[in-house]
Formats: structure tokens, sequence, C-alpha cells
């Protein structure tokens, strides 16, 4: 396991905030306003590991009042200075890391290797990326400027990542934010706002209520946040989007997915079948880009799906603080009995289904790695993102036919193509309509590369230029750097 001084700091560290983790709000930590509490889980065994502030309107009021307070001083502090807060801010994320990875694993259920290796670099190579831009803003963005406060809802599969997806271009770009960890994943988030505090970031510019779809919802009606920004799932998305229609507020919506895999007949099959592990087992299929659909041409398609299940049976599903594992819990009860229903759909529906066949831990919220074969492109398991480790895998003939296939779907986040000609890569990957498209290669993400979707995976893009645009404006001639008060 992780080394036991993280293991201790991290106990020590949720008792230090108990009877109940606070809002931060305005630079300190702030009791919710009615009392109100509610438990975090270890999906690994199920026990609770924290109680947590569930924010209700007057938290939420307050929270925004203290980021509007914030935004005329830190929306005129020069990009060099705000510069340095997210330069601080990374090298904080980095001397912590491996408290913040423990701690992550631990809330979310995701293997320390993971955590480790990709959540916590990325969060600060994130901040590092984005503290460039806020350097460059005069330069690169002249006649733009801040949006204002910012409403920020993200989800619980990559805690600290989406966090840092969302908080770091807005600050970059002289923003002031409210921020709702999910209610599954709160605690890394607050970590992070401990971080903030060090790092001596003006009181307000970052705000954190905690809480569920409730306090969600309050941020994204109250009249003085000027842009949401939202990643989860496409049905909230929905009800964001009415509920910003007609209003001034920007808006960004990164959703759902059922992304393509497509292997053709003269891919390494070895170099794809661990694209595919990448691809739908990485963090217990809980990915919103997540390689779901896999297709086969035909001819390899037998030799293919043999060579995965051998695979298949050397994935260790166990304790997400073990490194030897590959596989970890899933993130609450509700979300493992989803799963659960949906993968007992995909058997009425006469899809053949291979699980290796090692026991499953026994305590805590834990799925096998699940293989559907002969799945019916029109069947439920093709189409409805089941946000587990659960593939369902189909055959095509002809480039034409994998295109159709391919594109098949009421989403549009990403694709992933697998062929050793490259022409054959490029021309398939042209007619797929996804945001990101990988060849020979999965789930690799980067700060300076735009992030999002088309179609019902949403609108908006995440890192990079693109990213930065998001949270700018076109700046009134002669006003004060200041838009949303002009
Ligand atoms: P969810 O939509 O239920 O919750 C996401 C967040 O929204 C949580 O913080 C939740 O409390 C909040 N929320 C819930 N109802 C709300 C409401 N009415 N108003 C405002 N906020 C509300 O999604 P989830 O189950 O937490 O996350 C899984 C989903 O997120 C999957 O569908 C996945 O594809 C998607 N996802 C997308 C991306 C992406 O970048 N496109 C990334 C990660 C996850």
């Amino acid at each position: 396991g992780p080394a036991p001084e993280a293991k201790d700091a991290v106990t020590a560290w949720l008792a230090k905030h108990q009877p109940g983790f606070r809002h931060y709000i305005g630079g300190a930590f702030q009791a919710p306003r009615d009392g109100k509490l509610f438990d975090v889980h270890n999906p690994a065994d199920g026990s609770v590991i924290a109680k947590v502030a569930q924010g209700s309107a007057a938290d939420v009021d307050a929270a925004v009042a203290a980021a509007r307070a914030a935004f005329p001083a830190w929306s005129k502090t020069s990009g060099e200075t705000r510069a340095r807060y997210l330069y601080a801010i990374a090298r904080h994320v980095q001397k912590r890391e491996r408290f913040l990875s423990v701690l992550e694993s631990i809330d979310n259920g995701k293997p320390i290797r993971e955590s480790r290796d990709i959540d916590v670099p990325l969060v600060a190579r994130h901040f590092y990326h984005h503290a460039g831009w806020a350097a460059l803003l005069d330069t690169e963005f002249s006649g733009l400027g801040p949006v204002g406060v910012c409403g920020q809802i993200i989800p619980w599969n990559f805690p600290l990542l989406m966090l840092a997806w969302k908080v770091a271009p807005a600050l970059a770009a002289g923003n002031t934010v409210v921020l709702k960890p999910a209610e599954y994943t709160p605690l890394t988030a607050l970590a992070l706002a401990e971080i903030c505090d060090e790092v001596g970031l003006p009181k307000g510019v970052f705000n954190i209520v905690t809480g569920d779809g409730e306090t969600g919802a309050a941020i994204v009606n109250h009249a003085d946040v000027d842009k949401i920004a939202f990643t989860g799932s496409t049905e909230v998305g929905r009800e964001i989007r009415k509920a910003t229609a007609g209003t001034g507020k920007k808006l960004s919506l990164e959703l759902g997915g059922k992304s393509p895999f497509i292997v053709f007949d003269d891919a390494d099959l070895d170099s794809a079948v661990e694209g595919v592990v990448d691809a739908i087992w990485f963090n217990q299929g809980q990915v919103c880009c997540a390689g779901s659909r896999l297709l086969v041409q035909e001819g390899v398609a037998e030799r293919f799906y043999d060579k995965l299940k051998r695979r298949m049976e050397t994935l260790r599903v166990g304790d997400p603080l073990d490194k030897s594992i590959d596989i970890g819990a899933i993130v609450a009860k509700v979300q493992l009995e989803r799963i659960t229903k949906l993968v007992e759909q995909g058997r009425r529906e006469g899809a053949a289904c291979f699980q290796p066949s090692a026991p499953m831990p026994g305590k805590g919220w834990f799925f096998p790695p699940t293989l559907f074969t002969d799945v019916a492109p029109a069947s439920t398991i093709a189409q409805v993102e089941i946000f587990g480790p659960v593939l369902a895998a189909m055959t095509f003939r002809t480039p034409d036919e994998a295109a159709a296939l391919a594109n098949n779907s009421a989403y549009g986040l990403s694709a992933s193509v697998w062929s050793e000609n490259i022409d054959r890569c490029l021309d398939l990957a042209a007619r797929i309509k996804a945001g990101v498209i990988w060849i020979n290669g999965t789930n690799m993400f980067d700060a300076a590369a735009g992030f999002g979707g088309y179609r019902e995976s949403g609108f908006g893009r995440e890192g990079g230029r693109e990213g930065m645009i998001e949270y700018l404006t076109p700046l009134k001639k002669n006003s004060a750097k200041d838009p949303a008060k002009a």
C-alpha cells in the first residue's frame, strides 16, 4: 500500500475536521447556516469517513456575495500576479501529492496507482499550464476580460482533477468562483481550499459550498452568478440549460458519452487489448470519455475477444489503496445498483456476457470487469451510458460500417481508432463526430488541448486556448475591466 505516513495524515486530517467539514466562503471555513450535514463514505468498505456541510440557499448566497465582493480587485490584478498564485497552488499540490492521492482514493474508490500517477500530477499540470495563460492574458486575449462570478458544479469521477479543469482557467482569466463538488467526493476540494489559504489567495476569490443537487440548483439559479460551468450527467445538464435559458448567464456543459473504440483487422491486436483495458477499466469505467463501445472488424473479432478475455482474467479488483490492484471500488451504492441493473438488462436483451472468474472483495461496492459480445446496435447496453466497467462489443465489415456504427449514438465526446495503417485511421477519424479522437491510443489528456463534446455530450471546451475563451467576454470600451458591473 501507500506510505503509512500519508494514510495516517489523512486519518488525522479527517478527524480534525469533525464533527463536520464546513464550507469555504470568503477565505474562512464556515458552518452550514442551518446546521445540516451529510455522510461521505469510503466505497471500499461502505464506512462513513466524514460528515460534510449540506449547502442551503443561504450558504450559496453568502458564497456568491463573497465572490462578488472579491471580483473587482481580483479582476484588476495583473496577469503576472494571478500567475504567481496559480504557480503556488500547483507547487503545493505537488508537495502534498501523497496526501491528496490517498485522500482521493479513500473518498472515490479509485486505485492509488491512478490517483498518484494520473489524477494528482494532472491537477498540478493544469494549474501550471493556466498560470501561463494568466501571464499571457493581455497579449493573447486583448479586448477580452473576465466574465464575473462563476458557478462551477463538478462530478465525482475525477474530483480534484475536475476542480482543476474548472478553477484554473477561471482564476487565470480574473474571475471569482463558487464551486460545488459532488456529494460523494467533496474531500479533496476542501483540502485544496486549505492550499488556497496557505498560498494567500485573496479572500473570496475561490469559494466552496458542499452539498447535493439542490445546492447545485441554488448556484445555477442565483441571480448574481454570471457563468455556469457544469460537468456531469446529460440529464442534469439538460435541466441546467433550461434553468439558464432566458438569463444572461454564460454556460458550458461537459456531459456524458458512449464512445467507440474501433479496431481494424490490421491493428496491433495486443496493443489494442491494452488500449481496451485503459479505455473501459480505467477508474472502473466511470469516465465520461470511456471507450464503452468496442467495434471490431469481423475477420479478427474472435481472436480479439479471446485475447481480451485472457487479459481480463489477469485484472485484479480490490482495495484501492493496494498498489497492485487494477480496478478499485464503484463510487456509491446507487451507482453499483445502476450498473448491476444495466448488466442484467444486457443479458435479457440476449448479448453474451463474460466476466472473469476471480471472486470480488467481500465488502464494499465492487463490480467485475464485464464484456458483452454479440451486442445489437440498438440495444440498451449499446446506447445508454453505463458509467461502469462494462464494455459492449459489436463487429463491422467495412470502414463505412465502422463510421455508421461509431456515429450511431446520441453522444459525441470521444473515439479511439486502431490500425497500423495511418491513412485508414485518419480517414475514419474525419468521419466520426466526436470532440476528441485518439489514434492507437486512448484516454490521453493534456491541459493544453481543448476537451469537450458534440450533441448530447455538451458544448464548450476545457483546456488550452479554447478553454480560456469560456471564461472571457468582450470588454466594454472604457470599462474598468469589469463587464459584469459595467
Ligand atoms: P450528476 O449530473 O448527477 O451530478 C453532477 C453534479 O451535479 C454533482 O455535483 C451534483 O450534485 C450536481 N447536481 C445534481 N443535480 C443538479 C441540479 N439539478 N442542478 C445543479 N446541480 C446538480 O452526475 P454524476 O452522476 O455525478 O456524474 C456522472 C456523469 O457525469 C456521467 O454521465 C458522466 O458521463 C458525466 N461526466 C462528464 C464529463 C465530461 O467531461 N464530459 C466528465 C465527468 C463526468
